[in-house]
């Protein structure tokens, strides 16, 4: 009924929403699984159910990501585990207060989760990965990060911008060692992450809010795809690729022995 072992998946943040869908994708996709969240109760239901309808070995890890000493117990396990394929950081908090009214406290936390824990299990799992000349990491940035000035907290958007260039950086230095890394941009999916972040999900407009299985769903056939970016709102990937020849463009001209023109002091004075 299920497809043969491919080793283990870690995720993190899987006692609900996005990361309890790919803890269920993956185990039918033929993983075994180590799961991270603070909520024990929420991940060992998640386990019992899943290895009931899978017979896959689901393990628990209870882990404060954005407590050094907790992360550190989930970093040992990615250097540690050699049966580890697959990373999937996806363990993440959000704000929706204006960037310049939050507290900063809050938003250090944010950068703690968002950014810190999941470049250092992506540091834990890489040298594995390329000692055994294969693994795969995927990191859940989302469609914010291209749109900082309209979307939510500013924090939470350039914590995600900064995964999609960890994500692009790594997959560029690794891609043709073994080791994949594919960023997936979630725009509006349903989940306890609005409350959680202070906007009731019924605020958002239905037609531009996705069902999370279906998310989870698309960002996979992204991967099986072979994607670095997978955008599952994103009707035409032409958009995608347009957008990323732009830059491509850019990128030669980005550095030069002298500024441009309208930089010089007689241009600033005309
Ligand atoms: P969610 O239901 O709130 O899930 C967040 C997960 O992260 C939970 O399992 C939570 O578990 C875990 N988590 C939070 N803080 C943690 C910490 N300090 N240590 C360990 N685990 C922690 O929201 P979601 O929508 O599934 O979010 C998953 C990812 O998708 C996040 O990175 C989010 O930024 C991203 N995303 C979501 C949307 C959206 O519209 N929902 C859009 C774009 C991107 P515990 O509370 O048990 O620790």
């Amino acid at each position: 009924m299920f497809s043969n072992n491919k080793g283990t998946a870690l995720v993190t943040g899987a006692s609900s929403g996005i990361g309890a869908i790919y803890a269920d994708r993956l185990a039918r996709r033929g993983y075994n699984l180590v799961l991270i969240a603070r909520n024990r109760q929420r991940l060992d239901a998640l386990a019992a159910h899943i290895t009931d309808q899978t017979g896959r070995a689901v393990e628990v890890v209870a882990a404060d990501l954005g407590e050094k000493a907790e992360l550190g117990r989930v970093e040992t396990v990615l250097r540690t585990d050699a049966s580890v394929t697959l990373l999937v950081n996806n363990a993440g908090i959000g704000a929706s207060v204006p960037t310049w009214q939050a507290d900063v406290d809050l938003m250090e936390r944010m950068i703690d989760i968002n950014v810190t824990a999941l470049t250092r299990l992506a540091y834990a799992a890489v040298p594995g990965f390329l000692g055994r000349g294969a693994g795969t990491i995927v990191n859940i940035a989302s469609v914010v990060a291209l749109a900082p000035e309209f979307l939510l907290n500013g924090v939470y958007a350039a914590s995600k911008a900064y995964v999609i260039a960890l994500t692009a950086s790594l997959n560029a230095e690794l891609g043709d060692k073994g080791v994949r890394v594919q960023a997936v941009l979630p725009g509006a999916t349903k989940t306890d992450f609005w409350d959680r972040s202070g906007v009731p999900l019924s605020v958002v407009p239905a037609e531009i809010t996705m069902r999370a299985d279906d998310m989870v769903d698309a960002a996979l056939a992204g991967l099986d795809l072979g994607e670095t970016v997978t955008v599952p709102a994103l009707l035409d990937v032409a958009d995608w690729v347009a957008y990323e020849a732009a830059r491509a463009a850019l990128v030669p001209n980005l550095s030069n022995a002298v500024p441009a023109g309208r930089y010089r002091p007689a241009a600033v004075a005309a």
